[in-house]
């Protein structure tokens, strides 16, 4: 804005140092003719069609006029009657009277006696040729002429633009206002730059005409003593700024909640994300808890907690395969209870499960001390013992002892002719070889053995008789 009202000042200075100096550079002629020619009637004949001629060609003269020593209007550029006026009253007239200067002299406006209208008066002196004071040559310029220019300029609402005499008279001022035409300006601030500060400079100033607070900038005419200001309203220079702030500032606002709605939405997917997951591990981990629950469950009979027959079918054959593979023998125990129907019919079921349950955890005990054994249920009071890398002479040792130490539990049996709960077992063992045994071939012969135990009297342990010589096959009576 400092550059805007820089550039309107020069130009505004320039406007005005030309305009000034074509009509001076008229009346140069007119002086120089008057003091040549005389006023003679040709001479003033001539003049007269100088006269009209200038005022066509120059635009800014409302009028060209000359007087003599004594103030009356000898010639002027338009048709008017003669010695109608005297302007021996007038400023400029005393000025040149009282001042041998002969170089132009710009004074302060007046209403025009010819046209009624404000004009500025430029005028210079005329000399007699003795040298002493023999009239004025005037040109007013129209300060039309001015306005119209200063109209056109743009400095928005409330900026403003003045013409000043250097001695403090105002000339022309926008906004506009026939009363501050030769108005003394000499009290005010702008004055007061320009005088102290030189001839071009720039200030913020507060009007002396209308309180408004401007930024003006000020400059002298090169040739004649007046000076220009340009100034534009500091509300007019802030509000076009805070305009620009307001709009940047809403701009900022808006892209810093989008950014941060977008952080927002992030932060909270990422925490649902990581709920998600910690939940996901959580049911994850339950739910392998859960499966292990599950397996252990399908591969455990539920009365006693020995492995069910579904395990043990698939421990048999993976150990039979073994077995195979490695040649060691693979010992199975076929075990059932005496005499169990009648215990059910006398002692009651849950006497029964209560009593199978004895039996299981008994077995289990005694077989623990080697990881490889598996206790299973095969059945209603069947269970089965599979033993790998054991001979049958060490498997019949092992069922005997079970045999023995369930007997010695005393379980009460007035069923069974022993008085207590018996078992009977029948043994089988063998070194596997692909090809010809097959598992259930072990079963069978561990079955039969079982069968014959119970034939001969139950409350035994037999050995399948096709497999191991009958020697070796334990057997107990009580
Ligand atoms: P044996 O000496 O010849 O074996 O005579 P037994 O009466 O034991 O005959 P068997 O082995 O055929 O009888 C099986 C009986 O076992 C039938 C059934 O009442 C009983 N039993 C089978 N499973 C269960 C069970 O889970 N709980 C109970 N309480 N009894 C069962
Ligand atoms: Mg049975
Ligand atoms: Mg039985």
């Amino acid at each position: 804005m400092d550059v805007a009202t820089s550039n309107l000042s020069r130009a505004m200075a320039e406007q005005a140092d030309d305009t000034f100096k074509e009509a001076d550079t008229a009346l140069l002629g007119i002086v120089e003719r008057v003091q040549h020619d005389g006023t003679g009637p040709a001479a003033l004949k001539r003049l007269h069609d100088a006269l009209v001629m200038h005022q066509q060609e120059l635009p800014q003269l409302a009028g060209l006029f000359v007087y003599d020593e004594n103030g009356i209007w000898i010639v002027n550029s338009t048709s008017a009657p003669l010695n109608r006026f005297n302007n021996a009253d007038r400023e400029y007239f005393i000025f040149h009277r009282h001042n041998a200067d002969p170089g132009p002299h710009i004074g302060v406006p007046v209403i025009s006696r010819s046209s009624g209208k404000w004009v500025i008066p430029v005028s210079r002196r005329i000399n007699k040729p003795d040298g002493s004071f023999g009239g004025v040559a005037l040109a007013t310029i129209d300060i039309d002429f001015f306005k119209a220019f200063y109209d056109s300029l743009q400095i928005g609402n409330a900026g403003a633009v003045a013409l000043v005499l250097n001695s403090g008279v105002m000339l022309i001022r926008r906004p506009f206002d026939v009363k501050v035409i030769g108005k003394d300006m000499r009290s005010t601030e702008l004055y007061r730059y320009y005088t102290t500060q030189g001839p071009a400079g720039a200030a913020f100033i507060k009007s002396a005409q209308d309180g408004v607070t401007r930024l003006n900038n000020y400059r002298g005419l090169r040739h004649y003593p007046v000076f220009v200001a340009a100034a534009l309203s500091k509300d007019e220079i802030l509000h076009e700024w805070w305009n620009d702030t307001i709009w940047h500032s809403v701009g900022v606002l808006c892209l810093v909640i989008v950014v941060g709605l977008f952080g927002w939405h992030l932060i909270r997917q990422i925490r649902l994300r990581t709920t998600a997951e910690a939940e996901l591990t959580l049911t994850h981990a339950s739910l392998e808890q859960l499966n292990q629950t599950l397996e252990r469950l399908a591969m455990q009979d539920g009365l006693t907690g020995l492995a069910n027959r579904r395990q043990f079918d698939i421990t048999l054959h993976n150990e039979f395969s073994r077995a195979t593979r490695h040649a060691s023998a693979l010992a199975l125990i076929m075990l059932d209870v005496d005499c169990f129907k009648q215990y059910n019919d006398i002692y009651g079921h849950a006497a029964g499960d209560d009593c199978l349950r004895t039996i299981s955890h008994l077995i289990r005990n005694l077989t623990a001390g080697r990881p490889g054994d598996l206790v299973a249920r095969y059945g209603g009071e069947e269970i089965a013992v599979l033993l790998p890398n054991t001979d049958v002479a060490s498997a019949v040792a092992i069922a005997d002892t079970i045999r023995s130490a369930i007997r010695d539990l005393e379980i009460e049996h007035s069923g069974n002719p022993t008085g207590f709960v018996t078992i009977s077992a029948g043994v089988d063992a063998r070194i596997p070889i692909r090809g010809v045994d097959e598992p259930t071939a072990l079963i069978l012969a561990a079955d039969k053995a079982l069968y014959e135990a119970k034939s001969e009297g139950r409350n035994r342990v037999l050995a399948a008789r096709g497999n191991v010589p009958s020697s070796i096959a334990a057997s107990h009576r009580d």
